[in-house]
């Protein structure tokens, strides 16, 4: 099993192959406690938030008499596996295999006789009539999945080298979207335990295939997917690509010997993990990226603090910017971004002008920001009041709450609603929650929404597009369980009401269609602390140190108390300065989880994309509130928390509106 005895200290695993195929020099980073590291491998809340941790015990489920290698001793997982692989027919979950300087361990490793099954498990959904056999239409593997194949590839490649004489079948197993549940209550048999950073799982007892109903998930064959990777290169060094097996090679030497492969500086390096902020300072972690960066430009400190073109707001175009030596925001073109001779600005902002912004601050009408102040007025001229102001904090639950939902379908657990008059006056007027373990919140999420918003027939503002996503996709479950709750007709009109959404490629627009403020900011605002971006966490801090309005009105204790605010019993002052700089408002709350320390929070937000991150403290505290078991005091800190965040999401909306129209000198006459 094992090629070499005993099992060298450094060993090319599946988590550092994979990191090879992104950038073969973060093998050197990775496990260095003097380099900062972003990456989240078995951080508990990371783990929590994506969910993906039920399928792996369901997937086991599935197999049932396996055995699990249980110990993370590399040399005793080996000596286990050689034993139970003695028989003729065996099922193992964690196998460990071991071939020259790679070591794996298998999710679920069949043997029948001479054929051994690999089935990689991966939190991840499927739907056979979208993602197919993984390929484009040129028969390329689709960007998408081509990690997870990689993935699958490496461990037959070491199977393969380790177990001579068998034929190693290579599979993926994956959340099946098509599928339905056919019980209840599922998700709530796989529990979370917190043992240090990492996430433990209990299954309930009694848990069998009866008791787990439809498979919900999909063994998919890749060979042919496996059989494509193996036959072509890989990226080792800059211009230079090796064949699988060399690559391989070259990868478990470099970390074997603890020897730095050469930098491949690319638009990836943006979310390398092994990056600090700014140029470290003695004390410090030591920045890879820096060091990468250094290397291979050449730079110093002065040239990191002039920004780099990976701080480029939404532009594809950044591999072939550094590609040509371009790598300063100064040092980028109209032409770089794809201008096509329009003058910048002057008739709302594009991306492209958004980036050119971020490069070269010539906005018309100049000072420290931009704002389209006519097309402002012009948008805002339907409005009705009162304005209503909505935010969503939803989930997508990798095994599903009840019979006939899906894995990974949308569940809205959240809502906050703040009001604002025509006079001006603003007051959290509503809010949804649910808490409760186990239970569906959709339909209950849509009817206090409705009550919430019906009423009057005043504009509904909401801050990008998920809040109309969330609600598309709850009138989809809703219309694919006819008859299942009593007042489907009124919700579905509910929503239609007041969304957008396609059929047959016609773009259907509710009379009451919401208000999406994040477009506004997108065409008309542009603040260079934002870096381009529209995420309200960007603008709502860009907007405070630009607003004399917000200064004016939230630099005093105005905002809270009965009659105001449904969670903040006492007047918040949100607009506050510390060290000359106004604080982010979110910085002002206490905690989401006064339990764990704060950079698990932290460490969670780096790990997921920039969508996920608004609502990625949401969704871990509705994960922990689903799946662990928490003292009641600690269950309810934690629902406060999150109706406090979401209360100063909707409020962070409201003060953005108040600063636009105090900036475009609207008077409603209220
Ligand atoms: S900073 Fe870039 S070049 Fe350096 S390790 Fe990370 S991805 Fe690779």
């Amino acid at each position: 099993m094992t090629g070499t005895s005993p099992l060298p200290p450094r060993t090319l695993t599946k988590s550092r192959f994979k990191l090879a195929t992104e950038c073969p020099r973060k093998l050197y980073y990775v496990g260095k406690p003097d380099y900062a590291d972003r990456s989240l491998e078995d951080g508990f809340l990371q783990a929590l938030a994506q969910g993906g941790y039920q399928v792996g015990e369901l997937a086991c489920q599935m197999h049932p008499g396996g055995v699990r290698i249980d110990t993370l001793d590399p040399a005793a997982a080996l000596d286990q596996t050689r034993t139970l692989l003695a028989r003729d027919e065996v099922t193992l979950f964690e196998a460990a295999l071991a071939f020259g300087d790679t070591f794996i361990r298998v999710d679920i490793l069949r043997k029948r006789g001479k054929v051994i099954e690999l089935i990689e498990v991966k939190a991840k959904s499927y739907r056979a009539g979208e993602d197919g056999d993984f390929r484009g239409k040129k028969g390329q593997l689709t960007a998408d999945f081509l990690p997870y194949l990689r993935d699958v590839a490496f461990q037959r490649w070491v199977a393969e080298q380790a177990l001579p004489g068998h034929r190693v079948q290579a599979f993926l197993m994956l959340a099946d979207k098509d599928r339905q549940a056919s019980v209840d209550g599922i998700n709530q048999r796989f529990r979370a335990r917190r043992e240090g950073r990492r996430l433990r799982i209990d299954v309930a007892p009694g848990t069998d295939a009866t008791t787990l109903g439809t498979p919900l998930l999909a063994q998919i064959p890749v060979d042919g997917q496996v059989d494509q990777i193996l036959a072509d290169v890989l990226p080792v060094a800059p211009g230079q690509a090796l064949p699988f097996a060399e690559a391989v090679a070259t990868f478990a030497a470099a970390y074997r010997d603890d020897r730095p492969l050469p930098p491949m500086p690319s638009a990836t390096c943006a979310h390398c993990p092994f990056r600090t902020d700014c140029w470290p300072v003695p004390g410090d972690k030591r920045s890879g990226f820096h060091e990468c960066w250094a290397e291979a430009f050449g730079w110093q400190a002065d040239d990191f603090a002039q920004g780099t073109v990976l701080d480029l707001w939404n532009f594809r175009g950044k591999n072939a910017l550094i590609a040509q030596g371009v790598l300063k925001p100064a040092q980028v073109t109209m032409e770089d971004l794809g201008f096509k001779g329009e003058p910048p600005g002057l008739t709302g902002l594009t991306h492209k002008h958004r980036q050119w912004y971020q490069c070269q601050p010539d906005w018309p009408g100049g000072g420290g920001h931009y704002f389209d102040r006519e097309g402002f007025i012009a948008a805002a001229a339907d409005w009705g009041f009162p304005g209503h102001f909505i935010d969503f904090e939803t989930s997508v639950v990798a095994i599903p709450f009840n019979r006939g939902r899906r894995p990974y379908e949308m569940s809205a657990f959240q809502f906050s609603h703040h009001v604002m008059e025509r006079d001006g006056r603003v007051v959290h007027r509503s809010q949804w929650l649910c808490p409760d373990p186990g239970k569906d919140p959709n339909v209950d999420f849509l009817r206090a929404l409705k009550e919430a918003l019906e009423g009057d027939e005043g504009t509904i503002f909401r801050w990008s597009a998920h809040e109309n996503t969330v609600l598309n996709q709850l009138r989809t479950q809703l219309l694919e369980q006819p008859g299942s709750v009593s007042d489907q007709d009124a919700l579905v009109a509910f929503i239609e009401g007041i969304t957008t959404r396609k059929e047959d490629k016609e773009q259907i627009i509710g009379p009451r269609n919401m208000v999406d403020l994040c477009a506004l900011a997108e065409k008309h605002y542009f603040h260079p602390a934002t870096k381009g971006s529209t995420s309200l966490k960007k603008v709502l801090p860009a907007l405070m140190r630009s607003s004399a309005f917000l200064k004016e009105t939230y630099g005093r204790p105005s905002y809270g108390g009965p009659g105001s605010s449904l969670n903040f019993t006492e007047p918040m002052t949100w607009w506050q300065l510390r060290d000359g700089e106004v604080i982010d408002p979110y910085q002002l709350l206490p905690p989401v989880f006064d339990d764990l320390p704060p950079e698990e929070l932290a460490t969670l937000e780096e790990g997921l994309s920039e969508d996920l991150r608004e609502g990625g403290a949401a969704m871990a505290a509705y994960a922990r509130l689903q799946f662990e078991d928490l003292p009641p005091a600690q269950r309810q800190a934690i629902a406060s928390a999150l109706l406090r965040y979401c209360e100063l999401d909707t409020l962070a909306m409201v003060m953005a509106l108040q600063a636009w129209v105090a900036e475009a000198g609207i008077d409603w006459g209220g």
